[in-house]
């Protein structure tokens, strides 16, 4: 009995240790990446987790995804969680920009990449980041905006506090806005960051604005579409929906639905395929050690990162149809109830 038990011992040894061995003769070819997202209940990042993993997939990674929902808690265990299972990559959706410090800090040790996808992570060790030009979606966002309503009131409704993106589009957003502030056409009556990017704290922020100026707002500069969504019903309820422009971003079904039926004014489409796919070929060229290609760099506080840095495009009724041309949607999708 104990001699089989050893024999079983030496024989779960031997396994063990060629799995290992296999293992590791297997990264190059065949990359583990872990994808930690903040948030999977947001439309985009589905369809971004969708993109990615097929992308990778074919160039012969194997993708473990996690979403957070919103908690930064649960995101740094999911990644400590992807460090312990020995992938060679780990490309994050921050939910909060500023905490991450030290759980890439322990990724690193373990000789495992980072890719900081969409958001930057700041005060961390990241290997490269990748997006789109937030400071020009905001630019888009009020240009969309002051096109419709070159004067009056208006009303900022920023992004998560937590999300950097929420600072580089309030950035962009004011290149544009100060000249007329400074004219004194356009008044900021008042801006609030909305919490998660929560569209019904949009809501609330917006009937409450509404409530505040007795109704007297001219536009919104709503940061994407969820809550540019919150910010509509709002609207509506006043029955001023269509009448006070409202910008968005992600081009979400929804909101395109809206552009198209004059509610929203404009969103920003960012072709989510696109970053998918650069990402999974950037964190399989990190993984094989091999060196991407980059179009700009970003201080994020640890040190300049690498990045790649891809073109939004401002989207009103006049080129939604870009949207099908490019396989984003179906004409059914975009003019079905
Ligand atoms: C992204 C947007 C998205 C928002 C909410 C931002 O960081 O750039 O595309 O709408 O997060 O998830």
């Amino acid at each position: 009995n104990s001699i089989l038990k050893k024999s079983v011992m030496a024989l779960v040894a031997v396994a063990s240790i060629s799995l290992v061995s296999t293992g590791a003769m297997a990264d190059a070819k065949n990359p583990k990446i872990g994808f930690s997202i903040d948030d999977l209940r947001v439309e985009r990042w589905a369809r971004d987790r969708d993109f990615f993993t097929a992308a990778a997939e074919k160039l012969g990674a194997k993708v473990f995804v996690q979403s957070a929902d919103a908690s930064e808690a649960r995101q740094i265990s999911q990644i400590e969680n992807l460090i312990s299972r020995g992938v060679d990559v780990i490309v994050i959706v921050p939910f909060n920009a500023t905490v991450l410090t030290n759980t890439i800090k322990e990724a690193k040790k373990a000789g495992i990449k980072v890719v900081s996808y969409d958001r930057l992570i700041l005060n961390a060790d990241v290997d490269a980041y990748i997006s789109f030009d937030n400071e020009k979606v905001g630019e888009m966002q009020a240009e969309g905006v002051v096109k419709a309503q070159p004067k009056g009131n208006f009303y900022l409704l920023g992004g998560s506090p937590t999300d950097n993106n929420a600072k580089m589009l309030r950035e962009g957003q004011m290149k544009v806005l100060k000249p007329y502030i400074d004219k004194g056409d356009i008044k900021i009556v008042g801006q609030q960051w909305v919490k998660d990017w929560n569209p019904t704290e949009a809501l609330s922020i917006v009937e409450n604005a509404l409530t505040a100026n007795n109704n007297k707002i001219d536009a919104i500069v709503a940061s994407n579409d969820g809550t540019a969504g919150g910010a509509i019903q709002a609207l509506a309820a006043q029955k001023l929906a269509g009448k006070v422009p409202v910008s968005g971003q992600d081009a979400d079904l929804a909101a395109v639905k809206r552009v198209v039926a004059g509610t929203q004014t404009m969103t920003v489409y960012k072709p989510l395929k696109l970053i998918a796919s650069e990402a999974a070929n950037l964190s399989v060229q990190l993984a094989r050690n091999e060196k991407p290609s980059y179009n700009s760099q970003y201080d994020n506080g640890f040190k300049k990162v690498d990045t790649v840095l891809l073109k939004p495009t401002p989207l009103t009724k006049a080129n939604v149809n870009i949207l099908v041309d490019d396989g984003f949607y179906t004409q059914a999708q975009i003019s079905g109830k």
